[in-house]
């Protein structure tokens, strides 16, 4: 049982967390959902306003001390907090950082491209270069592999974090860990539910909690694509971390449970449920939560919830998995949408 944590403690891992996040209940949520809500803080992660992609990084990072790397390549959206991290870990590490920012998102307005995460990856000191197109991950990643080529011949020493499928899904390993320390905390939980976007949180801790014994239901939101095609992304990343640890894959194909009733119209844009949740979190529990990711999960929660497949009275365990610093990029959206009305 402890064996995959044995195989994963054999990875290098930068450490950037310093303590064990928070489960806090949400009680007027609680009674909103007429479930008991518990939220998991990984928006409290620590490091440069936190989220998930801190447990994440410790293990690229890892990977690029052990390889000498003096600079760290990376590309995401515009309002990626991934990159926002990876500057931050960057500098605390004491080495450079290249962003490659994709145009992912259509119909973004001057605050989206100036504010939030963009503002930070400038002030953490990163070097910004932008790609044009937002859904094409090998081409995104050969084009980060020429700026390395050229960051080398100037005589550096570059780690590329990839953004394609194909490469061996270290970050995942950072919810495996999380799985034990939420194992520690969580008691008679009935189900977890988490956003899925390029599946290495949900695929980690799906993993996690499974090599450790819990069989709970593990409820992915689809951020980015539909349930179809992200149950397939994320058992083919289950596979490759069980190939990685070299241990068995304890995920079946019945364990992945993915929900996209909140998708529309697509990543990184705002419909009404969401805009729902994210009201109802702050001014229900002081709660926040961003547009992108955490936001349209919680209003697939609500979705659960008001329908029934999440029974009345059930324990259910939300994963906040960060991404606050976007709430200020959305500015717009967040006024019309949530607010309801033009800023004065
Ligand atoms: C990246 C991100 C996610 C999605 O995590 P994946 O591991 O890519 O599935 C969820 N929430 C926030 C805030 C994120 O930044």
């Amino acid at each position: 049982m402890g064996s995959v944590i044995e195989a994963v403690a054999r990875f290098p891992r930068a450490p950037l967390l310093t303590w064990a996040t928070p489960l806090e209940l949400q009680p007027r949520l609680s009674e909103r959902l007429g479930i008991k809500l518990l939220v998991k803080r990984d928006d409290l992660t620590g490091l440069a306003f936190g989220g998930n992609k801190v447990r994440q990084l410790e293990f690229y990072f890892g990977k690029a001390q052990a390889a000498s790397a003096d600079t760290v390549l990376i590309t995401g959206a515009v309002q990626s907090n991934y990159v926002r991290v990876a500057a931050a870990a960057a500098a605390r590490f004491g080495m450079a950082c290249h962003i490659q920012l994709e145009e992912r998102v259509p119909d973004v307005d001057a605050v989206y491209r100036t504010s939030g995460n963009v503002l930070l990856d400038h002030l953490l000191g990163a070097t910004l270069h932008s790609y044009p197109v937002g859904e094409d991950e090998e081409g995104a990643d050969r084009r980060l592999a020429e700026i390395a080529a050229d960051l080398t011949s100037q005589g550096k020493r570059p780690y590329i974090i990839p953004l394609g499928a194909n490469h061996p899904p270290l970050g995942a390993l950072g919810y495996i860990r999380c799985a034990a320390e939420l194992l520690e905390q969580m008691h008679g939980a009935d189900r977890l539910v988490l956003g899925s976007g390029s599946g290495h949180t949900h695929a980690g801790l799906l993993f996690g909690l499974r090599a450790l014994g819990w069989k709970g239901p593990v409820t992915g939101i689809c951020v980015r694509r539909a349930a179809t095609l992200q149950a397939q992304r994320v058992e083919s990343l289950c596979r490759r971390i069980a190939e990685m640890l070299e241990v068995a894959n304890p995920v079946t194909p019945d364990d992945i449970d993915l929900r996209d009733d909140v998708l529309s119209p697509g990543y990184g844009r705002l419909n009404d449920a969401v805009a729902d949740a994210m009201r109802d979190s702050a001014r229900l529990d002081g709660l926040l939560l961003d547009p992108v990711y955490t936001a349209r999960a919680m209003a697939g929660l609500f979705a659960l919830a008001a329908d029934g497949r999440v029974a009345a009275g059930s324990t259910v365990i939300f994963l906040h998995t960060g991404g606050l610093p976007a709430i200020f990029g959305y500015a717009r959206d967040l006024h019309l949408k949530v607010m309801g009305r033009a800023p004065i």
